[in-house]
């Protein structure tokens, strides 16, 4: 049996032809064109999974199920997307229902960020154990929680919404409403914030320069001004690695997971970021030197992870 995984995102469709071990055979993208009408993207969805069975010769008795990791909430049980802010089309789309006009599969709705997370545990950076939770530190901050081997969705696969956790009470405002949100230190565009506040307090500072050159203040543009020995880069990096920390701190104690993945391009920095993250988790978790050391990995698969946690979620 074969398992359909779907990674509906923002500019591309992923469909992967993935088997229950969470190996991808083959897979297909097509662009999502966001703004346009749902009936319109589900079509090249549906035509695009058509095209990857067709391809690799493998017939619908063959396949298991169709899942579906989309940004956004959605309700399960009847297969319609709520709600997704960056989707034009946004509001109560029968998502199932759409995809099962081109292939007749029960068809799953799960979010994106906790499909991702299942796929680096079912074949990634989590491979082999039952407990993990992964936090993506991008344009936002988002995540998703796996507990026995499973996502844990909560209400409208709606759990796991790591950057709306509030860091410090009555601080920055964020996209939700809410002030001092994780996502509004944590996140890639906190870092630009933090980066261009500390440019203007800091005229001297190489910054300035790595700016020039790259035209923009950028998520790298304080770790690049760090690692050529500039101080106010570097007073840049270790706080906005303190926030990261706090968060995982906090994330620690209420899981206790035993990975935990974080994936996002600032994942690039490597060991600049990770070693100081790990060295500051170990002195701060909570039942230190009694409790074995929390592993902190990167996420290994990128955009495979959310086809292979969407094609596996209910395998
Ligand atoms: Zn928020």
């Amino acid at each position: 049996m074969y398992y359909i995984g779907v990674d509906l995102g923002g500019t591309n469709i992923a469909v992967g032809l993935v088997t229950r071990e969470g190996s991808i055979v083959n897979k297909r993208s097509v662009p999502t064109g966001a703004d346009r009408p749902f009936e319109e993207i589900f079509a090249d969805m549906g035509k695009c999974t058509l095209a990857l069975l067709d391809e690799n010769g493998i017939l619908a008795d063959e396949v298991d199920c169709v899942g579906i990791g989309t940004p956004g909430t959605v309700d399960p049980d009847q297969g319609v997307l709520l709600y997704a802010n960056n989707f034009k089309y946004g509001r109560n789309v029968p998502m199932r229902g759409l995809m099962q006009q081109y292939i007749n599969k029960p068809v799953y709705l799960g979010n994106d960020a906790n499909a991702a997370a299942l796929g680096e545990v079912i074949a990634g950076a989590a491979k082999g154990v039952k407990n993990a939770v992964m936090v993506t530190l991008g344009t936002g901050v988002g995540g998703g929680i796996v507990i026995d081997g499973r996502v844990y969705e909560g209400q409208y696969s709606a759990a796991g919404e790591f950057g709306h956790i509030v860091l410090i009470c009555g601080g920055e405002p964020c996209s939700c409403g809410r002030k001092g949100c994780w996502e509004a230190y944590a996140s890639a565009t906190a870092l630009v914030r933090q980066t261009k506040e500390a440019m203007e307090s800091h005229p001297e500072s190489l910054m300035h320069r790595i700016v020039k050159e790259a035209g923009k203040v950028s998520g790298r543009t304080a770790f690049d001004a760090a690692r050529q020995g500039d101080a106010a880069g570097q007073q840049v990096v270790d706080r906005y690695i303190f926030y990261i920390a706090e968060g995982l701190l906090d994330l620690i104690n209420i899981f206790r997971p035993e990975v935990l993945i974080i994936g996002g391009g600032i994942c690039n920095e490597g060991e600049r970021l990770l070693n100081p993250l790990r060295a500051y988790l170990r002195a701060n978790s909570y039942g230190e030197g009694l409790l074995p050391e929390q592993r902190l990995e990167v996420a290994k698969l990128g955009n495979d992870a959310g086809i292979i946690g969407a094609a596996l979620m209910h395998a």
